[in-house]
């Protein structure tokens, strides 16, 4: 039968939300539900299991009878990565809450590990950190009362949000996960594609909880009838920006996509050979007819969050739009720099300790300097990133792809060309996350082939490096030394 659309489930940070894509890549309907932050102590963030399920439902149903259930060839997930849950199998119910990638309340778990960091990096492609899955897992099974026992009787699984949807998705018959996905857990050999024993032992991990992992293309089990009036396959399932990373580069050797929201998520596909960044996170891209592909990755954890900063603290700008005609209005910086290391500094640093600074104000600063430099940091600490992808990466770095709520902003986004040298392409479609998962799903069913999909994503338009050479060389020399100032080492 001939399908018209096929779904994404995004799970993200702030909400969950459902779309359908018609073959040509247009969104024919859509539904999106935010859940509450659960904010307990400082520095720990967590989401209620139950409501990241329940919003998912009832957006799915949503979509589901606005595009009829048996329109629909079949469906791709995708999800905020590392967010820890461990339930009970018999009566469906979390144990604790979902600790969220934000939270940092394994800093100390960490410092403890400190010895391990090389084996853990090599093993994993990650940097020991309170941010992946592993130390979370630890919390819950030694802080929370009775799981150990439950454990012991086999009465407990874990799972990121994917595997947690999934599970209760197909009527308790899928916990699985993919390559992905586990490959943010700190438990998963990133060259032999497995949970590791040596990684379980280190942070104290039973096996009998994990996840099976299958291929991200996978049949991974279908949609329990009671959902939307039929059973309909479910087909895909990575990581958000893989997915994003999926839509925008696929296939695309040299292509980098970065991703400007709270933070910027920097990530190139470097194809089926690992190799190890000693300054990035090296991840799995995706396994995709049994091929596995790798990713370099660059968290950079104040991006467009400078710019609320200025909102909300400083109170210099009304709202983030407002940014882009302050910062042209200037013809450059005026040697201010804004180095938002309010939250440490991300890659490819990892300074936890590094702090703030605006440096080079004279007499005639003014806030446009400052809001100009908070764009230009955005600009500058990709830059950081790709220069780290460049020593890397086998292929030389020859386009940009963003997307991203901050990647509106024309003036960056110029910036950006012309400080990194290389053409900036913006896709039209904001929600690339949800297209990327869609697009390994349906893929897979045949509903789209590769070419179809690569025509889904559209350009909006393209940023030429304009400025010149050797002034942009000088101006990202200038943010280097700012940057040198702010860290400890
Ligand atoms: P997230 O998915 O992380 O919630 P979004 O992709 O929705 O983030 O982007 C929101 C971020 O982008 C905010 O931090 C906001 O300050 C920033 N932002 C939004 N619009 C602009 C703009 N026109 N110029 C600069 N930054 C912007």
């Amino acid at each position: 039968m001939d399908k018209k659309v096929v779904l994404a489930i995004d799970l993200g940070t702030t909400g969950n939300r459902v779309m359908a894509f018609a073959r040509d890549g247009s969104i024919v309907a859509r539904s999106y539900y935010e859940f509450p932050q659960i904010f307990p102590q400082p520095g720990w963030v967590e989401h209620d299991p139950g409501q990241i399920l329940s919003t998912t439902l009832k957006a799915l149903q949503e979509v589901c009878t606005k595009v009829g259930a048996e329109n629909i060839d079949s469906i791709g997930i995708t999800n905020q990565r590392e967010t820890t849950i461990l339930w009970d199998k018999n009566t469906g119910q979390p144990v604790y809450n979902a600790i969220v990638w934000q939270d940092r309340r394994t800093e100390n778990t960490c410092l403890e590990l400190a010895a391990r960091r090389d084996l853990l990096k090599q093993k994993t492609g990650l940097f020991l950190d309170p941010y992946f899955s592993a130390t979370k897992v630890k919390w819950i099974i030694d802080q929370v009362a009775g799981v150990k026992g439950r454990i012991a009787k086999g009465d407990i699984l874990f799972g990121t949000p994917d595997t947690w949807v999934l599970w209760n998705l197909t009527a308790r018959r899928a916990h699985l996960t993919e390559p992905s996905n586990a490959s943010r857990t700190m438990l998963f050999n990133i060259s032999l594609l497995n949970f590791d024993q040596e990684l379980l032992q280190i942070f104290g991990v039973p096996e009998n909880i994990l996840p099976g992992i299958m291929p991200s293309d996978s049949l991974f089990g279908y949609l329990k009838k009671e959902i939307c009036g039929r059973e309909i396959p479910i087909h895909g399932v990575l990581g958000d920006q893989q997915a994003s990373l999926f839509a925008q580069c696929a296939g695309q050797a040299g292509a980098v996509k970065a991703t400007y929201g709270t933070g910027i998520f920097v990530m190139t596909n470097t194809g089926k050979q690992l190799r190890i960044s000693e300054t990035l996170i090296n991840t799995v891209s995706w396994q995709i007819k049994k091929e596995v592909n790798y990713a370099l990755e660059g968290s950079i954890f104040m991006g467009g969050a400078a710019i609320q900063w200025l909102r909300d603290n400083l109170k210099i700008i009304e709202k983030a739009a407002d940014s882009e005609a302050i910062a042209t209005a200037l013809t450059d910086n005026e040697g201010v720099y804004f180095v938002p290391a309010l939250q440490g500094l991300g890659a490819p640093y990892w300074e936890a300790q590094a702090r703030g600074a605006i440096t080079g104000l004279t007499r005639k600063s003014n806030r446009a300097n400052i809001i100009r430099a908070a764009l230009e940091a955005m600009a500058y600490q990709v830059c950081d990133v790709l220069n780290e992808m460049k020593k890397t990466s086998l292929e030389p770095l020859c386009q940009l792809r963003v997307d991203g709520g901050a990647a509106v902003n024309n003036f960056l986004m110029q910036f950006q060309a012309d400080i990194a040298r290389v053409p900036v392409e913006r896709a039209t479609i904001t929600e690339t996350t949800a297209l990327g998962a869609a697009g390994v799903a349906a893929i897979a069913t045949g509903f789209w082939d590769e070419q179809g999909f690569a025509g889904t994503i559209k350009r909006d338009r393209v940023f030429k490096p304009l400025l010149d050479e050797q002034k942009a060389q000088a101006s990202y020399q200038g943010w280097q030394t700012a940057v040198n100032r702010c860290r400890q080492r």
